[in-house]
């Protein structure tokens, strides 16, 4: 049985995230990843970079994200394509408007600019301005590519020591004295510490461990069109719809509506 101090389950960016910051602190972790990289959200990802959010936790975080994904390319030796092009936040209602002022106005000024129609007119001249009723930019926030970010983490965990085996399934973790024995499609593993990153199934494996944490899948879509000339520079969000608009360097233009509600299975969406 294959012996290790500390393993890891799945690889989407948290699971390679996660190994890499171990790895940087001299350890040398085990990555099993059930199917192939990017097979999770991590593949399927936008790739919107916020630095804000309403709750003021969550804003934290996004905080120190942002700041993340702007020192990662050095860090890791690697181009995630961050693309500061900013974030649009457009209201084209009264109600809209009124709801945005206030959440902007808890976020960091200097954070953001105000733009008039006319100025988004003279930005972005491919944009209808008519309706708009407000209009942010957040010029720090844009786009990355979620699968740049895993393979720049992934690199780094194996110059690091660390090793990543697929396709594994873990199909079960176990206590076995003072360590935990991990079951997987390839045979079973002993490991010291176990981290569980393996996105909404992490629910199931760690319910057989006596752990429940309150995870739910949500069903989202994206609609992503052909490649197009590439003309569309920031992301283009509406608040309160779920809207988001955004065009990826190969030109597909790429949009969401918000989370379809609650599912147990994904494949229909
Ligand atoms: C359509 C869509 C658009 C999104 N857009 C954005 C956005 O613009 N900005 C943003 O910040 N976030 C966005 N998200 C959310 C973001 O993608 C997720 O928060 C993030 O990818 C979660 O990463 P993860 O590593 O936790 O999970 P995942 O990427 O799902 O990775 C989990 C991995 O674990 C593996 N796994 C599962 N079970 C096992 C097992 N038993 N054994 C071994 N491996 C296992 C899976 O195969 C998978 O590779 C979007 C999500 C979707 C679906």
């Amino acid at each position: 049985m294959k012996k290790t101090d500390i393993a890891v389950v799945g690889c989407g960016a948290l699971g390679a995230g996660i190994a890499y910051n171990i790895a940087k602190l001299g350890r040398k972790p085990l990555v099993f990843e059930a199917k192939y990289f990017g097979y999770g959200s991590t593949g399927r990802d936008i790739g919107v970079v916020r630095g804000r959010h309403r709750d003021p936790d969550v804003a934290k975080l996004a905080s120190e994200g942002l700041k993340l994904h702007e020192k990662l390319p050095d860090e890791l030796g690697s181009n995630t394509l961050f693309r500061q092009d900013g974030v649009l936040t457009v209201a084209l209602t009264s109600e809209e408007a009124e709801a945005l002022e206030k959440e902007f106005k808890s976020y960091a000024s200097g954070s953001f600019i105000e733009l008039s129609r006319d100025e988004v007119r003279s930005r972005y001249p491919y944009l209808r301005v008519d309706d708009v009723k407000l209009c942010y930019l957040s010029s720090r926030e844009g786009l990355v590519h979620p699968l740049a970010v895993l393979w720049g983490y992934l690199d780094a965990v194996r110059r690091l020591g660390g090793e990543v085996v697929k396709p594994a399934e873990v199909i079960s973790i176990e206590p076995k004295g003072d360590k935990l024995n991990i079951k997987t499609a390839l045979g079973e593993y002993e490991a010291s510490k176990v981290v569980v990153a393996a996105g909404f199934r992490s629910r199931e494996l760690l319910s057989k461990l006596g752990i429940d944490i309150p995870l739910e899948p949500l069903a989202k879509e994206a609609l992503v069109t052909e490649p197009m000339r590439p003309f569309l520079d920031p992301v283009i969000e509406r608040p309160g719809t779920g809207l988001v608009v955004a065009q990826t360097m190969r030109g597909e233009v790429i949009g969401t509506v918000g989370s379809l509600g609650k599912t147990s299975d994904l494949t229909l969406s």
